[in-house]
């Protein structure tokens, strides 16, 4: 039988061809904030994030250090893995001045078993002193991943959720980041409000005429605390079913070329935090049913090409 890795090209099964045995990313917490939310950018932030609690810490390297211990810990007794890649992935990890980035990347870096880091941003945050940066680890002969939420390629998408960005911050930082060589893993949301499947199908088919190296998909959760969640009390916004999602993942799964790593096929939110839908509270439901429509449709990642999506039933479906 089958399993998910036989289909698609995770970054499980691309780590461990790269360095011969597991390798688990541990999540790292560094204080920072958002430019989306200090007023830079914009004030309230993504109409979906939580940040009710937003309460900037500013930690320094010790902190990066006790996380990433305590993550090694947790990980050894669950799997055995002993390389990891550290994750900066709360608010924006680019967002700092350069000396506090590298001594929290240099921290990061200098623990047992961290082969490499993966720093989640936004797209108009990168400047290329930052890039730079991220440059020189990789010389030193380090992993690295540069993370981008750009959630969507519709512009008036991402203003209705209040990005503070549009799709050609995302173009530029893509160039500069790629053409120094670093690989960019970009990550997009289903279901945003007023997106159908063609939507999600239209943003990725952006996204890999541009070039990415890496994607990251995942649910729209409604959570608490979020302008979003006062939509849907409204009913001003329908959650995705699971049927949507899955067939709309597989469906981008199968336009994406075999070589794009997927570091994420879904995510949870676990009640009370999470309103709905329900069914973002089991990760393992969604990778089964993911899992289950790949071997229904005998299909697998890179299956249907990029320029045949115009066959796609449904593909004008409200465009
Ligand atoms: S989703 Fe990211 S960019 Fe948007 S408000 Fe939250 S931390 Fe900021």
């Amino acid at each position: 039988m089958s399993t998910l890795t036989d289909r698609v090209n995770t970054l499980g099964s691309h780590l461990r061809a790269q360095y011969g045995q597991r390798v688990h990313k541990l999540t790292v917490s560094a204080g920072f904030i958002c430019p989306n939310m200090d007023g830079t950018k914009g004030r309230g932030g993504c109409s979906f994030c939580n940040n009710a609690s937003f309460a900037p810490q500013g930690q320094d390297g010790g902190a990066v250090r006790r996380q990433l211990d305590e993550g090694r810990a947790v990980v050894a007794r669950r799997t055995g893995a002993r390389l990891h890649l550290a994750y900066f992935q709360a608010y924006t990890n680019t967002y700092a001045e350069i000396t506090r980035l590298k001594a929290l990347y240099d921290a990061a870096l200098e623990q047992p078993g961290v082969v490499g880091l993966s720093i989640g941003t936004r797209p108009d945050c990168v400047p290329d002193e930052v890039l730079d940066l991220l440059v020189s680890y990789q010389e030193q002969g380090h992993t690295l991943w540069l993370e981008l939420g750009l959630q969507s390629a519709f512009d008036e998408t991402l203003a209705r959720v209040n990005r503070g960005h549009g799709f050609a911050e995302y173009q530029d930082a893509v160039r500069r980041a790629r053409g120094r060589g670093l690989a960019v893993c970009t990550h997009l949301i289903i279901g945003l409000p007023g997106e159908t499947p063609w939507h999600q199908r239209e943003t990725l088919a952006r996204v890999l005429n541009e070039g990415t190296d890496g994607l990251k998909l995942h649910p729209l959760h409604v959570v608490r605390g979020t302008r979003l969640s006062r939509q849907w009390r409204a009913g001003e916004y329908r959650p995705w079913t699971l049927n949507e999602y899955v067939n709309t993942a597989v469906d981008m799964i199968e336009m994406t070329p075999p070589e794009v790593v997927f570091h994420r096929l879904t995510a949870t939110a676990r009640k009370p935090l999470l309103l709905a839908p329900d069914w973002c509270g089991s990760k393992w439901t969604v990778i089964n049913a993911i899992e289950q429509e790949l071997t229904r449709r005998g299909t697998r990642q890179g299956a249907r090409p990029l320029h045949s999506d115009s066959h796609l039933p449904g593909t004008q479906e409200s465009c």
